[in-house]
């Protein structure tokens, strides 16, 4: 993969940008969100929601969810702390507010892994500084079988999220960005690669003026 940034491009200033990723559960959406996150490359910091869903045997409070009662959502929701929220598959999930305000006013990028109801809520607070990639599954039968073998949900739920995918996949349109997930490296190239292009946005980058000022203003050339 192309390297992620020069050095020449990291020192012109820019805005912080906020990378949406849906999909149906199962889609490798969590997978992905999480493998980006992970490399320091890409210097992106992840959105951690609140949910009060019941946690699963491999996830870590504060690493995957800060997981909460119905009351402390509550709560969040009335103090207008939470930058969006939605009730999915029954449960309740948001996004804090502060540390994506910290994150953005330091010019990082953050990465988001929510639904399509919180997408359009962050899409209308924030419109330029989002960017929407929805993650479709090579088939109904594929995304079946990675949710059977993920066998942290019981029989029930997984109907209810197969059930639920049909309607979160036709979302799709919303997003800025669609990418068939059949294949998990090919799938981070092509995150990657939006990543880097919405990087170098004309529109983001506020010191590019003061770049080429500086370009024109040298002697020679
Ligand atoms: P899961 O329970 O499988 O971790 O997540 C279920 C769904 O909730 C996924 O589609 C995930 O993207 C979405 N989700 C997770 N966190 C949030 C959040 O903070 N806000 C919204 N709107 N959706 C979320």
């Amino acid at each position: 993969m192309m390297q992620t940034q020069s050095d020449s491009e990291k020192r012109i200033a820019r805005r912080g940008l906020i990378l949406i990723l849906s999909s149906p559960s199962g889609a490798g959406k969590t997978t992905l969100t999480r493998a980006i996150a992970r490399d320091p490359a890409w210097a992106l910091d992840l959105s951690i929601s609140v949910t009060t869903r019941t946690r699963r045997p491999s996830e870590i409070d504060g690493q995957h969810y800060h997981f909460i009662d119905r009351e402390a959502f509550d709560d969040l929701r009335a103090r207008d702390d939470l930058l969006e929220w939605a009730e999915v598959h029954g449960n309740f999930y948001g996004t804090p507010r502060r540390p994506v305000e910290k994150v953005l006013g330091s010019g990082r990028d953050m990465i988001f892994d929510i639904d399509y109801q919180g997408t359009r809520q962050v899409r209308a607070k924030l419109a330029e500084d989002v960017v929407t990639v929805f993650i479709l599954p090579p088939s109904m039968a594929e995304l079946r079988q990675r949710l059977e073998r993920r066998a942290e949900d019981s029989a029930d739920t997984i109907e209810r999220r197969l059930a639920n995918a049909r309607t979160e996949i036709q979302r799709w349109s919303e997003y800025d960005y669609v990418i068939v997930n059949d294949d998990l490296q090919n799938a981070f190239e092509a995150l990657k690669g939006i990543l880097a292009a919405e990087r170098l946005r004309r529109t983001r980058r506020t010191g590019l003026g003061a770049f080429v000022d500086g370009l024109l203003a040298e002697g020679g050339g």
